[in-house]
C-alpha cells in the first residue's frame, strides 16, 4: 500500500502534537480520518494527492479531532464519500451524510483492501482498518506509544470493551500499527501486551483505594495522577470511573451515594 502521512495540523492537550491522517494512492485514494478542517491539513493533502480527485475518507470514530474536518473536506473535494460506523447521536453534528460500514466489511482502499474491525472502549463506533496483505493496521485511538487511552465514561466509553478490543487486536496480531496521534508502532504486540498490564495495575490500584476508604473518584485521581494538569484533569476522572463502572459491571464494587464501596 502507498501511505503518505498527512498531519492534521491541531495540536493540543488531547492530541499531541495533531492528529495522523493517512492518504493510501491508487485507484480508490482513500484518506483515514478526517482531522479538524484546519487549512495546513487540507493544503498538506492536496500536495499529497497531485491532482487525484479524493475518493472517500473512513473515519475512525466520532471524535471531533476524528470527524471535524469531513465538512471543509466536502467543501474542497465535492465528490468525496464519507464512510464510517453510525453513531447517529454523534454523526448528526457532521454536514456530511455517512455511508456505514461495519466489523468484518472489506473496503477497497488504494490499490489493495481494507478490513474493518471494531473496536469499541474508547468510543462506541471505534474502527481499525486492517491491511491484510502487509499486516498494517490503521489503529486510531487503540493505542498511543508513550501514553494511555481516554476511556470517557460518562459519553459512551466503556473499559471492559477496550480491554476485549485490545486482547482482539492482540489475536489479530498486526506487524505495525499506525495510530491517530504519536509515531507509527512497529511491535503491536509488545505495546498492547503492555497496555493490558497497565490497565490491570490500575485497576488493583483502584481496590486498594477503594478498600481503604478512598471511594470518591475526584480522591481517586488526586491519588492516581499526582501533579495531573488541570486541563486533564476532567479525563483523568472518566477514566478513573471507567474502571469503577468495569468494577460494578463485574459485581466487585458498587457505587453507595457518592462514594464507591467494595462489594
Ligand atoms: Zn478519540
Amino acid at each position: 500500500m502507498n501511505i503518505t502521512l498527512v498531519p492534521g495540523g491541531n495540536p493540543g492537550p488531547y492530541t499531541g502534537a495533531g492528529n495522523n491522517t493517512y492518504l493510501i494512492s491508487g485507484k480508490t485514494p482513500t484518506l483515514l480520518d478526517a482531522a479538524t478542517g484546519e487549512s495546513s491539513h487540507l493544503v498538506a493533502l492536496a500536495e499529497a494527492l497531485a491532482g487525484q480527485p479524493l475518493g472517500q475518507v473512513l473515519v475512525s470514530h466520532a471524535h471531533q479531532d476524528h470527524v471535524d474536518g469531513c465538512g471543509s473536506i466536502a467543501a474542497r473535494w465535492p465528490i468525496t464519500c464519507f464512510g464510517k460506523m453510525l453513531w447517529p447521536e454523534r454523526d448528526c453534528l457532521q454536514s456530511v451524510d455517512f455511508f456505514p460500514i461495519s466489523d468484518g466489511d472489506l473496503i477497497p482502499a488504494g490499490d489493495g483492501m481494507l478490513r474493518v474491525v471494531h473496536t469499541p472502549g474508547h468510543a462506541p463506533d471505534h474502527l481499525c482498518f486492517l491491511d491484510e496483505t502487509t499486516g498494517t493496521l490503521f489503529s486510531a485511538d487503540l493505542v498511543v506509544q508513550g501514553s494511555s487511552v481516554v476511556i470517557p465514561n460518562s459519553h459512551g466509553g466503556s473499559l471492559a470493551q477496550y480491554l476485549a478490543s485490545l486482547r482482539l487486536v492482540l489475536d489479530i496480531a498486526p506487524h505495525r500499527m499506525l495510530p491517530a496521534h504519536g509515531q507509527a508502532i512497529d511491535s503491536p504486540s509488545e505495546v498492547i501486551s503492555t497496555y493490558l498490564e497497565h490497565r490491570l495495575q490500575r485497576e488493583a490500584q483502584i481496590i486498594e483505594l477503594v478498600r481503604v476508604g478512598v471511594g470518591w473518584p475526584d480522591a481517586l485521581v488526586k491519588r492516581l495522577y499526582p501533579g495531573i494538569r488541570p486541563e486533564l484533569k476532567p479525563m483523568a476522572r472518566e477514566s478513573v470511573l471507567a474502571h469503577l463502572v468495569k468494577l460494578q459491571e463485574e459485581g466487585r464494587a458498587r457505587d453507595d451515594g457518592e462514594c464507591w464501596v467494595l462489594t
